[in-house]
Order: C-alpha cells, then structure tokens, then sequence
C-alpha cells in the first residue's frame, strides 16, 4: 500500500477520483511501489545511462519473450522512434539526417481504421519520423490485397494499433497484416500501448511491439519498445538524433524495469477479484434506480478487465448522459467518468484505478446527482456539441 499524502491539497489540485482508465489527463495510473522506491532510489546517484538501458533491455526481453528492449518516454515517442529505426537501421549519418528521409525508404503502411488518436494523432507520430503515411483501405474495411498493393520499394514498415480506439471490425487481424508485410521484407511495428498482453502480438507476427510503461503496468511515465535486436538498436540509436528531444531519464528506466518485475509477481486473479468487488457494489446501488440501465461489460481488446456501463435514460432521469458525467467531474469530491462515447446516451465506470473506499464514494455520487435531477426536474437542453465547444474553448484560455 503506498500511504497518500495530501499534496494534491497542497498545490491547490481538485483531489479527483478516476472511474475512467490510465489516461495521460488524470496522471496516466497510480504507480507501484516498487517503481516508486526503484525511482527514488536511483535518483541521487550516477549511472551510465547505456548499462541502464541495457539492463532495462534485459528485463524487458525476460517479461515479452523479445530478443531486446528499449525504454523510451512514452509509447508515442516508441512508435516515432521505431518508425525512425525502420527507416535509419544502424547508420549514424542517416539518424542525424533525419527528420529529412530523403535516399531512405519512407513510407509506413497502416490500415484507416487504424489511425486514431490519444490526445494526438498518430499519423503525426509517423510524420514527426519524417516518414509518410500511406493508409490501407478505408475506416471501416481493410483488405490483404489492398495492404499488399501499397507497399513497394520506399515501405519501412507496416504499423498497426490494438486499441478500442481502432474501429473494431473490418480490419485484418495482426497475423494477416504481418503476413503480408514479411512475404515483402517490412517489419511490423505495433502499438499496444493499453493491451496487457505482453507475449502474444510478438509471437502473432509484430517485429517491434509497443507499451506504456504508465498504464496497466503501473510505471512512471514511460514507452517500452520491444522486439527484433536489430530493430530495437536502431530505436534506440535514434537517442543521437530525433529521440533526443523525447529523452528518459534514469528514473523511468529504472521504475520500468521494476513495474515489469512487479507485474509479473502481482496476484491477478486478485486484482482482478477486487475489482468485481467494485462492480457489483455498483450495480447493487444503481440497479433500481430509475431511467438507469447498468450493464458490466468486457473490454473491447479482450483485456482481462471489465467495466460498468450507465446508460442514462434522459426522460425518466431528468439528466442526460453528458450533463451527468459533468455534474459528477464538478462536484466534491470530483468523480471523472469515462466517457468517450457519451453522446450515445452512455458512460462507463472503469473499476481499475481506484484507492480504498473510492467505489463507495463514487456509488454515493452517482446516486446523489441522479436523485437531485429528478428533483430538480429542470434538464439543462445543452447538446454534446456545445459541451464539446466549451471544452476547446477552455483548453485555448490555458493557463487561465
Ligand atoms: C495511450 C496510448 C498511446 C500513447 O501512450 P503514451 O505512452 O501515453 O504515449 C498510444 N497508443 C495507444 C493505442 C494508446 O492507448
């Protein structure tokens, strides 16, 4: 148990309760102890920073099964930099050439459905490589001829994404589109940065699979590049050249390599035990509640986790689904829900990242805010677009 101190209150932060996943916006996950004292321990003393790394490539090739590893800032700077592998292999000249790709082969293949965002785009992630997107197919229909004919002389690698942000169907599967790329010598990068699975897409077919070391894991911030040695070296060679401006320091390593250790000791099936522990008690609160459907649903990438979804019936509730999550973001203590798709009239509860007694507070939320709109009886007729615009035109008044 890490003991929690009030420094939240002290810097004036709102003391929020997450019930919405590892997101970079909420401090991306509750880091382990182990990483934490790993973190610390290092920090006030020296070390070679490429033993580090090598060490961290140790751990990261025993917890994957990959021949190496590299721990980069964040998974986002892992696909940047592998892309930038793909292109430079070894050569230090090209490395220090880049973002220019010209003489190197710059194309990177991705099905559409695939080229979602997490806060950016990640067709910038390949652009900011200096590599060109070439997209496959169209959002909802991607196909193994279609990813064949657009690789050709100039393709350095073919990316794919395993995500419930990816449009879910229509898609090739993982083997397939490695497939495809191996029969014409591209390497596959993947990006899994929230899938817990750390062995599977690497024995599916992907040569360099990607990771958030602050996600599921429990790390610091933190990208973990696994894969191919020479695809690997190649990312990291990039700490010459682009990588420099996306450096990590001796803490992340660190506290990567121990979040690694620590999740392979971790008792899941009681993580997991709790977690449904937090679940019912939800559904036992909100189940005759009216106008409120809830549902526990899986994950949609097959995670071993799932979650609470409320479907707001906004007749009965007096409230809508977005006027709802607003109110429970707002109030005290401020519950932060998840919902990414809430215009559909839904939100989820994500039970995976809660501190002792959180469950309850949030059930009591919840319960409060819909018993006061009914009360109150008075919906607020505002749309999910001008909740949308509000939120824009808030982000461009930073800092104030
Ligand atoms: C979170 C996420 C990222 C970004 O990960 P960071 O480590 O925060 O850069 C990239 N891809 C997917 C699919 C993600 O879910």
């Amino acid at each position: 148990m890490t003991t929690r101190s009030d420094i939240r209150q002290r810097l004036g932060l709102r003391p929020v309760i997450n019930v919405s996943g590892t997101m970079t916006h909420l401090g991306a996950s509750i880091v382990v102890p182990e990483a934490i004292r790993a973190a610390s321990d290092i920090l006030p003393e020296w070390v070679e920073i490429n033993d580090l790394h090598r060490k961290a490539s140790r751990a990261i090739a025993e917890a994957t099964g990959a021949e190496a590893g590299f721990v980069t800032a964040s998974a986002a700077s892992g696909i940047t930099l592998a892309i930038a592998g793909a292109m430079t292999g070894a050569d230090l000249a090209r490395v220090e050439q880049l973002p220019d790709a010209a003489g190197m082969k710059d194309e990177v293949v991705i099905q559409m459905g695939h080229m979602t965002g997490y806060g950016a785009a990640i067709e910038q992630g390949i652009r900011l490589a200096g590599a060109r997107v070439v997209p496959v197919g169209n959002v909802t229909d991607a196909r193994s001829y279609q990813l064949a004919h657009k690789i050709g002389e100039r393709t350095a690698a073919g990316l794919y994404v395993v995500s419930h942000h990816t449009v879910q169907y229509g898609q090739m599967p993982l083997d397939v589109f490695a497939r495809v790329c191996h029969e014409r010598g591209v390497p596959v990068i993947a990006d899994l940065a929230s899938e817990y699975d750390l062995k599977g897409f690497l024995a599916a077919g992907a040569d360099i699979a990607i990771y958030s070391a602050h996600k599921f894991l429990g790390g610091m911030t933190a990208g973990i590049v696994a894969g191919r040695k020479d695809l690997v070296r190649a990312t990291f060679l990039q700490n010459g050249g682009i990588g420099r401006g996306m450096k990590v320091g001796k803490e992340s390593i660190v506290a990567t390599i121990a979040a690694l250790e620590a999740w392979g000791r971790r008792d899941h099936a009681a993580v997991r035990r709790t977690e449904h522990g937090h679940l019912d008690l939800w559904m036992r609160r909100f189940a005759a509640i009216p106008g409120i459907k809830a549902t526990i649903i899986p994950d949609p990438t097959h995670n071993p986790l799932d979650r609470l979804m409320l479907e707001v019936d906004p007749e009965t509730s007096r409230i809508t689904a977005w006027d709802l999550a607003d109110a429970l973001a707002a109030g005290a203590p401020p519950v932060i829900v998840r919902d990414h798709e809430v215009e559909q009239g839904f939100f989820q509860l994500d039970p995976c990242n809660l501190h002792p007694g959180e469950a309850e507070i949030v059930a009591d939320r919840v319960v409060a805010e819909l018993d006061a709109a009914r009360k109150r009886n008075a919906p607020s007729g505002r749309s999910v677009a001008d909740r949308r615009a509000a939120r824009f035109e808030r982000l461009l008044r930073w800092p104030d």
